[in-house]
């Protein structure tokens, strides 16, 4: 056993915090010894989280068309010149998505739409589907989150009192990389809407895209940004799957090893916090996918992702049976218990 990962370890297990030097001697410390970080990311998941695991689908809302340049994306016009604009999805399909989610237990459906920020008609949209939602007999019981992008006060205070529970809005990237991969708007930008949506009294998602040519000092900034100040309730890690017509479509994938250990530190980086693998699951770990829960994480989506399909949801539920784990209720929707800082 590595000491050099046990003690910071048994500090977080007693309640510490680790500072960004301890997370870099960690980080330098698994490059030999990874299953040791590991070991002890499990063991301060289940101090926290036990043996449940949470489930989100998503189901895109208005997909492609959009005017940002995040040079991951294909749904960037500037991935797709000459595409068409963005597409809707009808509310009987979001009803219809919403009631699949259900089915397999998924305690959220996020409806996602492209585009900088939300019209007055998205906003519509979304309300209209809460509506539905609420009123239908096999999903009524789903959270509904929203990812639409910029908000202004009174827009998060409209979900808020339609029903949406969570709003998604990701960082990336730490503030020094963010430029390197966006140039139409900017990290305060998305710190605003974060500081925004909570002001709401929404809960927030709030995550990470791993893959994008970042150092091991942007992902340890990046979780102290999101620690210590944006403060999320669930932080969803993505990795890259890199979408040929992008400019990031010839990036070098990460390997599960490094994904694992990215899940890991930070695990330890933020006990107490909901850390959901979402994008890129499959097509990056491959046969080691079961043990990002091991490394940490308290769950994944379930189903398909935007513009790349995610493996039969079956396969998810069996792994989570076979690990032990059981799905959470989806009435399980407590906070981030920041009283454990
Ligand atoms: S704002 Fe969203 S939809 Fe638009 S390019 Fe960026 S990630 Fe893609």
């Amino acid at each position: 056993m590595n000491e050099r990962i046990a003690d910071p370890a048994r500090r977080v297990l007693g309640g510490q915090l680790l500072d960004k030097r301890a997370l870099r001697d960690l980080v330098a410390q698994a490059a030999d010894n990874p299953f040791d970080l590991l070991y002890w990311a499990s063991r301060i998941r289940e101090a926290h989280f036990a043996n449940k695991v949470h489930l989100c689908s998503i189901v895109a809302g208005k997909l492609g068309g959009c005017g940002e340049d995040c040079k991951w994306c294909a749904q960037s016009a500037a991935s797709a010149p000459g595409a068409a604009g963005p597409q809707r999805l009808g509310l009987d399909q979001i009803v219809a998505a919403a009631r699949d989610a259900a089915k397999l237990g998924a305690g959220c459906l996020g409806i996602v739409n492209s585009g900088r920020a939300p019209s007055r008609r998205d906003i519509d949209d979304v309300a209209a589907a809460c509506d539905a939602i609420r009123h239908d007999d096999t999903a009524r019981n789903l959270n509904l989150c929203a990812s639409l992008g910029q908000l202004t006060e009174p827009q998060a205070a409209r979900l808020a009192s339609a029903g949406v529970r969570r709003y998604n809005h990701n960082l990336e990237t730490s503030r020094r990389h963010f430029p390197n991969v966006v140039t139409t708007h900017t990290y305060d930008d998305r710190l605003r809407t974060a500081a925004v949506v909570r002001a709401a009294g929404l809960q927030l998602c709030c995550g990470c895209l791993f893959g994008l040519g970042e150092t091991w000092d942007d992902r340890i900034d990046l979780a102290l940004t999101l620690r210590d100040t944006v403060r999320p309730d669930v932080v969803p890690l993505n990795f890259l799957h890199p979408v040929p017509a992008t400019p990031l479509g010839g990036a070098a994938p990460l390997s599960p090893i490094e994904i694992l250990t990215i899940i890991a530190i930070f695990r330890l980086a933020m006990p107490a916090t909901r850390l959901k693998v979402a994008g890129g699951r499959e097509v990056n770990l491959r046969d080691m996918q079961s043990w990002i829960f091991h490394a940490g994480a308290t769950g994944c989506l379930i189903g398909n992702y935007l513009t790349t399909s995610g493996r039969p949801p079956r396969e998810d539920l069996q792994m989570i049976a076979d690990l032990g784990f059981e799905v959470a209720e989806p009435t399980d929707t407590r906070k981030t218990r920041w009283a454990a800082r």
